[in-house]
């Protein structure tokens, strides 16, 4: 049964990525498929905060404690969201595929600014390496 399975999967079309092995993320905390090279990718930033990065945060601000008191509650949600709106940023600089310049984000938004987002990659692409078609 289970040889049969593997059967079906070696027989299925399998996708010809841009980039056959790329670099393994080491934690990922979302993987997939590019939808433009169908090259591998994953992310290892996530836009909400972990309970780990509350723990950090709490820590943090309990090492004022004896400084603000118990104003020190305002200061916990500043650092929070600050934390997050960092987070965001290092997210948002990973949506864009390395390796074909797709962007996830604008293609939601605009797809005629994606369309150029991916010329104006490929175009740094073949400047940096003049060998890139
Ligand atoms: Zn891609």
């Amino acid at each position: 049964m289970k040889n049969q399975h593997n059967d079906i999967i070696s027989n299925m079309e399998k996708p010809t990525p841009l980039e056959p092995r790329p670099y393994k993320l080491r934690n990922p905390k979302l993987e997939f498929f590019c939808p433009l090279c169908r090259t591998e990718r994953g992310f290892t930033y996530k836009s909400k905060l972990s309970g780990k990065n509350y723990f950090q945060i709490t820590l943090v601000t309990l090492l004022f404690f004896p400084i603000f008191g118990f104003k020190i509650f305002v200061f916990f949600l500043a650092f929070a969201a600050i934390m997050e709106l960092i987070l965001r940023i290092f997210l948002k600089n990973e949506i864009q595929c390395p390796h074909c310049g797709f962007d996830a984000s604008w293609y939601k938004k605009d797809i005629k600014i994606t369309r150029k987002k991916i010329q104006e990659f490929w175009e740094k692409k073949q400047k940096l390496d003049p060998r890139v078609s």
